[in-house]
């Protein structure tokens, strides 16, 4: 099979009609006064490029332009074709690298970054703790928070009791419970990174009989034995702080971080490893895990209900325990356990 082409010397502006054609792995090429034999491998063939017509670039700067774009590529043996489109040349190649990259800085992300936040929640002192949670309590008393209307008595029974209950092997008490209400959060309770646990009253309220409070403090202790919120805050920092030198302006970062870290739901990981942490907890001291059930069942109800009062208020977003997407696979969960 032979094709018409037109062929340049790569010398000479002039423009050589010319016949061409595969013949083994050599590709032949014929005109006046031209007579070439090339092995295929020695060229550059560019994949197909919208409707121009096709090249074939010879290593002495010599080009040939084929116009019938369709019997070329039938002409070109299949292998030959890949071979010698010249990978370094083809942007397919490219393509291929940048995903390779992207999938790389994917990969640091998912996974580096969730292993280095944790080798550095497990190293810092307890001091600091203790001064991030004051950190936070400053920020959230100013917006979100208000001071509990709990009488003391009751406030008291709840932290007696929890102060009963046994721990599990690996398990950490709080570094204190605060009792705090919030029209704003409803029925909420969650850890904070310094290893506190904010209780509001409107959950105190919600709960039919303490051993759903203690259910719900057992599930906190849980993410704090594992120091969810401090993990995920130093992960969040760590891309947060990136964003803020490509922007420019970490203040506004810094004052917006406790805001931005109860906004953050744990992952469905972090939930499930703390549920488990509580049954434990709780079964150890003679309660039953479904417990946890019973409380999480009234919080969906109660965000549920709130959520279609004010349609979709951002405020909605930030509770770790309910209007969570798990929910009721964590509640299923523990009525089985
Ligand atoms: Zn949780």
């Amino acid at each position: 099979m032979w094709l018409t082409g037109v062929y340049y010397d790569g010398r000479q502006a002039r423009a050589h009609p010319v016949t061409l054609c595969v013949e083994g792995d050599n590709l032949l090429l014929q005109g006046r006064d031209i007579a070439r034999r090339e092995p295929l491998n020695s060229l550059k063939i560019p994949p197909p490029l919208g409707s121009t017509p096709r090249l074939i670039l010879f290593a002495d700067g010599a080009r040939c332009e084929v116009a019938d774009r369709r019997r070329f590529a039938d002409m070109l043996p299949q292998t030959a074709a890949s071979a010698v489109a010249g990978m370094e040349n083809s942007w397919w190649y490219a393509l291929a690298a940048l995903s390779i990259t992207l999938c790389l800085l994917a990969g640091a992300y998912v996974f580096g970054l969730p292993y280095v936040a944790r080798i550095v929640a497990d190293r810092v002192p307890s001091s600091l703790a203790v001064q991030i949670d004051q950190q936070f309590f400053a920020s959230l008393d100013q917006t979100l928070l208000k001071p509990s209307g709990l009488e003391l008595r009751r406030r008291q029974t709840i932290e007696d009791a929890l102060q009963r209950l046994a721990l599990p092997p690996g398990g950490a008490r709080p570094d204190r419970i605060e009792f705090r209400s919030s029209p704003e959060l409803g029925a909420n309770a969650f850890a904070l990174p310094g290893g506190s646990i904010v209780m509001l009253d409107e959950l105190v309220n919600l709960a039919d009989n303490d051993q759903e409070i203690l259910a719900v403090l057992a599930h906190e202790m849980g993410h704090i034995s594992e120091k969810h919120a401090l993990r995920q805050m130093l992960q969040a920092s760590v891309v947060g702080l990136a964003m803020a030198w490509y922007i420019g302006d970490v203040s506004s970062l810094l004052a917006a971080a406790p805001t931005v870290l109860l906004q953050t739901r744990y992952s469905r990981d972090f939930e499930r490893s703390a549920d488990t942490f509580a049954a434990e907890m709780l079964r150890a001291n003679g309660i039953p895990a479904s417990r946890l059930a019973d409380i999480l069942q009234k919080l969906e109800a109660a965000h549920q209900a709130e959520t279609t009062q004010i349609a979709a208020k951002s405020a909605k977003a930030m509770d770790y325990l309910s209007s969570h997407p798990n929910t009721e696979e964590r509640i299923n969960r523990l009525r089985g356990m």
